[in-house]
């Protein structure tokens, strides 16, 4: 493959920065509150924060995760975040260069901001599956325009595909399994790898959850029939997968 240019390096560099973002995205957007562009303040003493505060991955590691102002224990949250944002980055570029790795990176960073509120909140918010349904459409409208047909019906398929399951689900079983929010991430997910790679994000959704159920039993950690493991992290994983290296062989 080509050697990194530019706009590959720009993309290493700004992916700590997006991740600061993703960050305050995961902490705001479930509950509605507005987003600025980074965290205002200390969460334990309410100092307000400045640029040197909020040096992505820098500021927590030069202060060792403690506030500058009064000594409290940051916590992992926004270094996590941070340093999961440059991992998808730096996968982005182990498969592409240039413009096809930033599109890469920003349906990752987006799944990875979907994934995240899901799997804290057990929630998929409209404001971001469906821009990320228009996103993918306009991606193959500019970019890739032979393929808008499969993915216009990928969105489909996925709306309609898991709200039928979840129907199907709600009439066997009569209780929610899924949401309509995993519908709309799966709408989202054939808006991006179109209706050919959907039964692969689906399936390979499914193993993941089960290999997460299997492991967290294991672990020791009881899942009763009604517990409530969120689906759309795996379907974002999935999605992701799917959409670097294309659907399973089978
Ligand atoms: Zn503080």
């Amino acid at each position: 493959m080509a050697p990194l240019g530019l706009a590959d390096w720009e993309l290493v560099g700004v992916a700590p920065l997006v991740g600061s973002f993703v960050g305050v995205a995961i902490d705001r957007l479930p509950d509605r509150r507005p987003l600025g562009f980074s965290r205002s303040r200390c969460g334990h003493c309410a100092a307000v924060l400045g640029a040197r505060d909020l040096v992505p991955l820098a500021s927590w590691l030069a202060q060792r995760g403690r506030c500058r102002h009064c000594g409290a224990r940051l916590g992992w949250f926004y270094p996590a975040v941070e340093l999961a944002a440059l991992g998808v980055a730096l996968a982005a570029l182990g498969i592409d260069r240039g413009r096809d790795a930033w599109i890469d990176a920003l349906f990752g960073w987006w799944l990875l901001t979907l994934a995240w509120i899901d799997w804290r909140r057990l929630v998929l918010p409209d404001v971001l599956t469906l821009p990320l349904v228009a996103l993918g459409l306009a991606t193959a409208a500019a970019f890739a325009p032979d393929e808008l047909g499969d993915r216009l019906a990928g969105a489909a398929a996925g709306y309609l595909g898991l709200w039928g399951i979840a129907w199907l689900y709600r009439r066997l079983r009569g209780r929610e399994g899924l949401g309509m929010g995993d519908a709309k991430l799966f709408a989202a997910a054939g808006a991006w790898v179109g209706a050919s790679g959907l039964p692969s994000v689906l399936a390979g959704a499914a193993l993941a959850a089960l290999a997460a159920a299997g492991a967290m039993m294991l672990a020791g950690r009881r899942l009763d029939r009604y517990a409530a493991l969120p689906f759309g992290p795996f379907l974002a994983a999935g999605a992701w997968l799917v959409w670097l290296f294309g659907p399973l062989a089978y």
